[in-house]
């Protein structure tokens, strides 16, 4: 079963296109699937993280600003008598003073009149100089028409501040305005103080999209915008950041006037678990695919297995060997049909041995009556019959030429019939082959002067010692010899050689006939076949010689080859094991 694994078949490989398609495509479409289902859910709950901290961060910055706004939102009716007398601009400095000593965040608070000059001033470090009129800044005027307002970002020497103006309020009446100056640096260490996991950071941002920030970010420079990132969040959560230069998993959420917090959270934190789930998947994957395939590959053995018996089984019968069976144990129709072989094969041997024993007897009885009628037609044109006319004669010749060919075809018949079951008998023994090839140019003399051929054989000076068995080997030389003067051309030569090979000593039957075209060359060993040339030439013959000659060969251990040329002529090689030089006797 081994070597199904390492050989072409393609019924396994179809068996295993099968499962694949069945099994393989589905979990590899599976494995996708889960892992794109995965990554979504963790990208939306990265998200939601991320969200989560921005709500919370962005109540801690709420509650910073509308803490300030309603320090800054004073109303005259709530404040105490002592406070407003004796003079106002005495209450609005002591207010001023108070407000910036009681908050760190306040650098300086100012009290503008509704002319817009200022009435007092309050300084973190104080300034002197005139009081002012303010009646240009935003601050002023959004805060006299009632409303609070937060500005943008500036930089000063202490870090990031901001602009924060109230009215002042006596009833519903704004009498002053009072315009703080906000130092931010407490607000922003506290939000980049914060991690989101080991690595993600919060960025702050005001509403022109100006990173607020204590001190540079990567390349981010404190006061540097970073409007691009702000709308870029609004397309993608994964993106390259220019604070970190990492890829990062981001959100951001719009505070009160228009400012901007941003969340940032690097990928090489925020997918490790999914990247150890993701390689799980994988793994798992690629080893149900492999399990797929593995089993793909037992049961294509399975199946194939016992077909390739089978197919053996049918080769062995074309080479004739009706004796091994085939032998299927798989407990299925498989076994059922290697038994249903099994008995056919033996069918077919007993049908072999019908047909050989039936050309066997009536070749047999055929031989006698051909041989009598030879010996009477011998003796009738010898004269023993007493005198006959020319014609008579004539037409005895031609009976008797038939006659040979029958007697011939009878003698082949036998002699394959007595081959198939097994009856010639082979004697091997050491003989000197260049003795048996004396004899048969004795025997063929008459029959190469009527062609007028010239023999020549180059025999060798010193034995050549086979083994063969004597009488078969005469045969098979006869058969090439004789075929050698059948298809050879008038007043052609036949040339007979030997070599000694490792193979054993070769003999080499040399003629200059007709030769055999290549497009049948392959076929000139099987039963009955006979080359065009020699059907259409009128030469007798059955085409059983060479097929008895090779397999009289192969039974001395010998191998038989040629080679030959349409119209130049043919040479007939057999190699017989080299005998010791003992001769028996
Ligand atoms: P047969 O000679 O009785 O026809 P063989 O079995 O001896 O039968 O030869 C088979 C065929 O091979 C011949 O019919 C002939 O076509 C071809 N053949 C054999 N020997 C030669 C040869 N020496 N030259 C050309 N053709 C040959």
């Amino acid at each position: 079963m081994k070597h199904l694994f390492f050989f072409t078949s393609p019924l396994r490989d179809k068996i295993l296109s099968l499962f694949l398609v069945l099994a393989a495509i589905p979990a590899l479409l599976l494995g996708w699937i889960t892992l794109v289902l995965l990554d979504q859910a963790h990208r939306q709950d990265v998200l939601v993280i991320e969200h989560e901290t921005l709500r919370a961060k962005e109540e801690e910055v709420t509650t910073f600003f509308s803490d300030l706004m309603g320090v800054l939102d004073v109303r005259l009716e709530a404040l105490d008598a002592a406070e407003i007398t004796p003079g106002i601009d005495q209450w609005q400095s002591r207010l001023a003073e108070a407000l910036r000593a009681e908050h760190d965040e306040f650098v300086e608070v100012l009290f503008v009149s509704p002319e817009g000059k200022e009435t007092a001033r309050a300084s973190r470090t104080p300034r002197g100089g005139p009081l002012l009129y303010v009646s240009d800044l935003p601050a002023f005027k959004t805060a006299l028409s009632g409303m609070p307002y937060i500005g943008s970002v500036y930089y000063t020497a202490t870090g990031p501040n901001v602009v924060m103006a109230s009215p002042v309020r006596a009833g519903e009446e704004v009498v002053q305005v009072v315009i703080a100056e906000i130092d931010l640096s407490l607000l922003v260490r506290s939000l980049t103080a914060h991690r989101l996991g080991e690595t993600g950071y919060i960025v702050l941002a005001d509403n022109r999209g100006v990173y607020v920030g204590t001190e540079s970010f990567g390349s981010v420079k404190p006061g540097e915008h970073i409007v691009a990132l702000i709308a870029q969040l609004d397309e993608t959560d994964r993106y390259e950041s220019i604070f970190s230069t990492t890829a990062v998993a981001g959100a951001k959420r719009v505070l009160l006037a228009g400012w901007t917090l941003i969340v940032e959270w690097p990928l090489a934190e925020v997918d490790t678990i999914i990247d150890d789930i993701r390689e799980q998947i994988i793994v798992v994957v690629a080893a149900s695919m492999l399990g797929v395939v593995f089993v793909a590959f037992l049961f294509a053995a399975r199946i194939v297995y016992p077909i390739r018996s089978l197919e053996a089984g049918a080769r062995r019968i074309e080479q004739g060997d009706f004796e091994s069976g085939v032998f299927i144990s798989t407990g299925d129709e498989l076994e059922e049909l290697g038994k249903a072989f099994s008995a056919m094969t033996k069918g077919l041997k007993r049908l072999q041995e019908l047909k050989n024993e039936f050309v066997f007897i009536a070749a047999h009885e055929l031989r006698a009556p051909t041989t009598v009628i030879k010996g009477y037609i011998s003796m009738i044109l010898e004269g023993d019959a007493g005198k006959f006319s020319g014609t008579l004669r004539e037409y005895l010749t031609e009976a008797n030429k038939a006659n040979e060919q029958l007697l011939q075809l009878v003698n082949d018949l036998l002699e394959i019939a007595r081959s198939e079951a097994g009856k010639i008998q082979i004697q091997v023994v050491p003989l000197d082959i260049r003795e048996s090839i004396d004899t048969i140019r004795e025997g063929i003399k008459p029959l190469m002067q009527e062609k007028r051929l010239t023999l020549s054989y180059e025999r060798p000076t010193h034995a050549l010692i086979v083994q063969a068995d004597a009488v078969r080997l005469k045969e098979v030389i006869m058969n090439f010899v004789t075929n050698a003067i059948k298809y050879n051309r008038e007043r052609g030569t036949i040339t007979i050689s030997h070599e000694t090979k490792d193979v054993g000593v070769v003999t080499h039957i040399a003629d200059v006939g007709f030769g055999i075209p290549k497009s049948e060359q392959g076929k000139i060993f099987e039963k009955f076949y006979r080359t065009a040339a020699a059907r259409e030439s009128g030469l007798q013959g059955t085409g059983l010689g060479l097929f008895i000659t090779k397999e009289l060969i192969e039974r001395m251990e010998g191998t038989v080859w040629f080679h030959s040329e349409e119209g130049k002529g043919s040479t007939f090689s057999f190699s017989l094991p080299k005998g010791n030089d003992t001769l028996s006797s």
